[in-house]
């Protein structure tokens, strides 16, 4: 059953309104195993069951779910549904189109994907036809860098090469102006930030958590909710509230102080050793 034809858009025009981001990576079913070894990369994948609930969820409560460039759009035109949610999976992986897509046309929802340009027809990863598909059906998709290298670890040439060349990949393959960025790994410095928007990029996503209040929010950090493997229902509801993300996103700040004041690299291996130390349970 096709749920696209009884989706309502309820509009509201109020750009008080504080808009959730969710951030997805793999799905994972056993026709589809995770090739993902290290747990602090497990995490990110999203058990397929648990994904379709959460789709359900938004569906049954009566969610526009969209992708970045309709939320620009409305954004535009300062009409927003009341219950309006962005969808957005990085990385690029195979699963994005073998499971997620065909739940989100089931929905008759819209997502932005976050595509690595040098990945595209590699192992695991989309090829171009599955990404033109997805933009044939309404889908966008963004740049997430050439190599998913973390940019603040990179000269400024090479910063650069990794932001123009991902889009001048990405608009060859698909014909068309890509106008979104995702941070990889969510890394950025207020230079890289500059970077994105001199390559021509009109928005970015970063890792920030939180919410982005339609009228004054930062088009290249826009704030997103990352669901992570073993979310539940009463969790993922609570990821839909701003009111609760503001809590975590304060907790999310002195985390970014903490990895500002350690460095990246230190962060990256305190983190690895943090997930060893405490296993995720499959
Ligand atoms: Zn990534």
């Amino acid at each position: 059953m096709n749920f696209r034809k009884t989706m309502t858009l309820n509009i509201t025009g109020n750009m008080k309104q504080d808009i959730v981001f969710l951030l997805y990576h793999d799905i994972d079913t056993e026709i589809c195993p995770s090739e993902k070894k290290e747990t602090a990369t497990l995490n990110t994948v999203v058990a397929f069951d648990d994904f379709y609930h959460h789709m359900r969820c938004l569906y049954d409560r009566g969610y526009c779910v969209i992708s970045v460039e309709k939320y620009f759009d409305c954004k535009k035109n300062e009409s927003f549904s009341e219950k309006t949610v962005v969808l957005t999976f990085d990385d690029g992986h195979i699963s994005n189109y073998d499971l997620a897509f065909p739940v989100l046309k089931k929905f008759g929802f819209t997502a932005t994907f976050y595509i690595v340009a040098e990945r595209i027809g590699k192992p695991w990863h989309m090829d171009r036809f599955q990404l033109r598909e997805l933009v044939e059906n309404g889908m966008e998709i963004g740049s997430h860098g050439l190599t998913h290298a973390y940019l603040p670890l990179l000269n400024n040439n090479d910063v650069n090469a990794e932001l123009i060349k991902s889009k001048c990949i990405l608009e060859k393959c698909l014909s068309r102006k890509i106008s979104g960025f995702a941070y990889p790994g969510g890394h950025y410095t207020r230079s890289i930030v500059k970077s994105v928007q001199k390559a021509g990029y009109l928005n970015a996503a970063s890792c920030l958590l939180g919410t982005n209040r339609i009228s004054v929010s930062d088009d290249f950090l826009l704030k997103r909710v990352e669901i992570r493997r073993g979310v539940i229902e009463k969790d993922f509801l609570n990821a839909l509230k701003p009111s609760f993300i503001g809590f975590y996103s304060a907790i999310d700040f002195m985390r970014r102080s903490f990895k500002h004041t350690v460095g990246l690299e230190t962060y990256g291996y305190l983190r690895k050793k943090l997930y060893k130390a405490y296993p995720f349970k499959r």
